[in-house]
């Protein structure tokens, strides 16, 4: 099996179909009649335009009109005036027009792959597909077309570029596998759309994979296995058979309420790591995000992001979210998740140690621009503050204090915020749990990491696999201190949420129903199935069901129990 990607999920099976790459060789030479070179380049470039044009109608008829936009998009790249301008001045100094486009298309695709952005990365490879398209034409090289596949193809390519995607019959094509690009690159968009399984960054697959031979991929967890025996191939088709079920029994869910059998209602918002992830949330039908997992842009950097970088990203999510809920955690680092420049330093115990509310209490001004950035966002949306790894009222005091301060800060210098914004916290360490009667009356609301409280309620690393028997919220104790935290946040009247894994556990889901959750935070792949999960349970139901699991005394039990009334 070799590892990649998964961009596209779902199970492909089929045939590989090697795409290989255009070689659209040439000699250079000099042009001595510019006019007429710069005229064959322009006519180039209205020929590719106009095919686009054609590429982009196919695909707004088979799959929609924000995907056709991407071809526009090449249109748009091909007719930069300042592109056309610089091309044309070197087909005046004798270059001709292939070496000419390509000069100036490569010094894009240049300073595209460098910017630290994702997206902006991925756009390198727009210019490429433009750069191939009116190059072929230039050379009178045919492009890859792929729309007459035949069928139960699994397209393998070094690189996918957009236009091959959009003459693809989906019908014919069972996957899709490259050696480059990611999540972000319009063809993984593509993909999705299409919904057409894809595992992208395989490592040198267009070395060994050959055409014709069978192959598997699964485009959720991003495997590929090349010639897969018969009992392997027997297993993926019954995966595959499962995963067109579910998705067939979950689309019923997709634009309807979060409510339980008997109608109670909830919140079903997403986690999120990036401001992108927002609209994936909406992609996905998420209800908002009940956490920004804000670490994510502190790290891969050499230092801290300023005010504006982070104001920005936050922003943006709140703009996608169009006054969804969005609950920004302010930073979260320490533990498993160092960040070099911020120097946390060596710890005998990190997870115990300095980190998220105590390193950012320490470090003010750190915590100063986020909570600036964070409140001038709250100006363009829903926008809620969160303190990860509270233990004591003292920090959610402090915190508080300081938002308060800089809420005075903001409005003497005329900077608009949200005034009314809502200052919650995790409740994820044994000590929250334990005070959280304390907590509920200093904060707006809670939300329970379980992902933590599991591991500090058990005394056991959520990353340590000797003792991973230990690591589960099912066990009883972690079961009361969710129960605890619960009815302490309803007793105050307080919103309650859960952002932990465990919020999309079938069988935590009657559990958590019935001790009063108002909120559930998952992955935004698992909203159609948590709403599912959801409406299946009636309180009363549910309450029996955990009356029962209260009773019982080790999670094994629980766990069995449980499996038999899901
Ligand atoms: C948690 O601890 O449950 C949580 C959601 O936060 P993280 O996984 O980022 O620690
Ligand atoms: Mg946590």
């Amino acid at each position: 099996m070799i590892k990649g990607t998964g961009v596209s999920v779902g199970i492909g099976i089929g045939n590989i179909m090697r795409v290989e790459e255009h070689y659209l060789e040439y000699t250079p030479k000099q042009v001595t009649d510019t006019d007429r070179e710069i005229k064959r380049f322009h006519d180039a470039t209205d020929v590719f335009c106009k095919n686009t044009e054609i590429q982009a109608d196919i695909l707004k008829s088979s799959v929609g009109a924000d995907e056709s936009e991407i071809m526009l998009g090449h249109i748009t790249i091909a007719k930069d005036p300042f592109l056309i301008d610089e091309v044309d001045k070197l087909i005046k100094t004798g270059q001709c027009a292939e070496a000419a486009f390509e000069s100036m298309c490569d010094m894009f695709i240049q300073i595209f792959s460098a910017a630290e952005n994702d997206i902006t990365r991925q756009r390198a490879a727009d210019v490429r597909d433009v750069k191939s398209g009116v190059l072929g034409i230039l050379l009178g090289i045919n492009e890859v077309v792929l729309s007459n596949v035949p069928s139960n193809t699994v397209i393998c390519v070094k690189e996918l570029t957009p236009s091959m995607m959009a003459g693809i019959k989906k019908e014919n094509i069972s996957g899709i596998i490259t050696e480059t690009g990611g999540t972000a690159s319009h063809s993984a968009i593509l993909a999705r759309v299409l919904e057409i399984p894809a595992v992208m960054s395989v490592p040198d697959i267009m070395s060994i994979a050959e055409n014709g031979e069978r192959v598997v991929i699964d485009g959720s967890k991003g495997e590929v296995i090349l010639s897969p025996d018969d009992d392997t191939l027997e297993i993926y088709r019954q995966k595959r058979e499962k995963f067109f079920r579910e998705l067939r029994e979950l689309e019923e869910y997709r634009g309807k309420p979060t409510v339980s059998a008997d109608g109670i209602k909830y919140e079903l918002v997403c986690n999120i790591g990036k401001s992108e992830d927002a609209a994936k949330v909406l992609e996905c039908d998420g209800e908002g995000a009940g956490l920004f997992r804000t670490e994510f842009l502190f790290m891969d950097k050499t230092s801290a992001p300023t005010e504006e970088e982070q104001f920005n990203e936050y922003r943006k999510a709140a703009i996608i979210l169009k006054g969804k809920p969005l609950i920004i955690r302010t930073l979260d680092i320490g533990g498993d998740k160092d960040i070099p420049y911020l120097a946390l330093g060596k710890e005998d115990n990190p997870f115990m140690g300095f980190r998220a509310i105590r390193y950012c209490l320490k470090n003010r001004e750190l915590f100063r621009i986020q909570l600036r950035a964070i409140l001038r966002a709250s100006a363009f949306g829903n926008v809620s503050i969160m303190f990860p790894l509270v233990t004591c009222a003292e920090e959610v005091r402090q915190g508080k204090a300081l938002v308060e301060e800089l809420k005075a800060e903001l409005s003497s210098q005329g900077i608009e915020y949200d005034k009314n914004i809502r200052v919650g916290i995790m409740t994820e360490t044994a000590a929250a749990g334990v005070i959280s009667d304390i907590l509920a009356k200093e904060s707006d609301f809670f939300s329970i990491g379980t992902n933590d409280l599991t591991g500090y309620t058990m005394s056991a690393d959520r990353g340590n696999s000797n003792v991973s028997y230990l690591y589960s919220a099912l066990q009883p104790s972690v079961l009361r201190m969710i129960r605890s935290i619960i009815s302490s946040a309803r007793q105050q009247n307080i919103p309650v949420g859960m952002c932990g894994e465990a919020a999309a556990d079938p069988l935590m889901i009657p559990l958590l129903i019935s001790f009063g959750l108002t909120e559930f935070s998952v992955s935004a792949s698992s909203v159609l199935k948590v709403r599912k999960s959801i409406a299946g349970w009636t309180k009363q139901k549910a309450d029996e069901v955990t009356k029962t699991v209260m009773g019982l005394s080790t999670e094994s039990e629980i766990r069995e129990y449980l499996k038999t009334v899901i």
